[in-house]
């Protein structure tokens, strides 16, 4: 089957960059503007080109980050003391300007069973400010789609909203598919430069409090064929990942032809 490359870096590189500035893009997503004196050699593939974020710990004074060498850098980052080991999480290039050396990271604002701000990245993305330090680990992209594929079927919660902007961007213009993109409120909701032929679904949380992605996969379950020459792409809360691809699965698209990632887990909180 013709795909296009699967585009991971076999020796990551890691690059050191500051807060330019912040801004709320809309209620759930809080955008943090990083430069650096390398990012601008970032080798932004566009699509939904992810990496590991660094932050430092509330206490520390500068960031402290793994040495590895090739591609191991998990071992090395496990091995540091707890107190010295930077706060890791994954995120998206949501956008790239390397004339400015600028890369835009857009944070979903989550919050915990009491309402509280929740999430090492999130919370420290709500109050960073102009110089914090932060360092990207490249990834690359999951998306895989074969270059063969009839048409794209692309589903997300919020966290993946960076992603799917980045992929409508970046894909050909004759592609044809849907788009299903859940967000939390009508106003999350944001202009996307999506092909001609792809359709786009904006599907909006009715209950603040129900589970991400769920009314994604909901729409998802919709669908009652599938082309097996095409392509899906699912990535959000992890219920979402695993049961549109198994409903894929069942209308018989293959399963190298469906890309899933659990971005995240929602955890169930026990009332005291
Ligand atoms: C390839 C990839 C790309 C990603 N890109 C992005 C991106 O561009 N923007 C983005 O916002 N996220 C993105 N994510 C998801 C992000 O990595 C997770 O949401 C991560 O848990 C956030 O880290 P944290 O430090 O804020 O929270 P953590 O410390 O990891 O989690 C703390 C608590 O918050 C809960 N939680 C985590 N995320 C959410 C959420 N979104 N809503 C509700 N509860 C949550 C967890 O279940 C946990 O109980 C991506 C994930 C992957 C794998």
């Amino acid at each position: 089957m013709a795909k296009i490359r699967r585009l991971t870096p076999t020796h990551p590189r890691m690059f050191r960059a500051e807060v330019v500035r912040t801004e709320r893009v809309s209620p759930s997503m809080h955008r943090v503007t990083v430069t650096g004196p390398d990012l601008s050699g970032f080798p932004w593939l566009g699509y939904d080109h992810w990496f590991r974020l660094f932050l430092q710990l509330p206490h520390q004074q500068r960031l402290r980050l793994p040495e590895f060498t090739g591609a191991r850098w998990w071992q090395p980052y496990l091995a540091m003391p707890d107190a010295e080991r930077p706060h890791c999480a994954n995120y998206t290039v949501a956008d790239f300007r390397p004339e400015a050396a600028e890369m835009d990271i857009d944070f979903v604002v989550h919050h915990g069973p009491d309402g509280e701000l929740a999430g090492g990245a999130a919370i420290w993305a709500c109050a960073a400010q102009a110089g914090d330090a932060l360092a990207v680990l490249d990834q690359g992209i999951l998306f895989d789609r074969p270059s063969d594929a009839t048409e794209v079927l692309i589903v997300a919660d919020e966290t993946g909203l960076p992603a799917t902007s980045g992929i409508l961007r970046s894909l050909p213009r004759n592609t044809v598919g849907r788009l299903i993109q859940e967000v939390p409120t009508e106003a999350d909701r944001r202009t996307v430069d999506a092909p001609p032929g792809v359709a786009v679904t904006w599907v909006v949380r009715e209950h603040p409090m129900a589970v991400p992605g769920a009314a994604a996969l909901d729409e998802l379950l919709r669908h009652t064929s599938a082309d097996a020459a095409g392509y899906a792409f699912i990535v959000g809360e992890s219920t979402l990942a695993t049961e549109g691809r198994r409903h894929l699965r069942a209308l018989g698209l293959p399963k190298e032809r469906i890309t899933f990632s659990g971005f995240w887990r929602h955890e169930i909180h026990q009332a005291a």
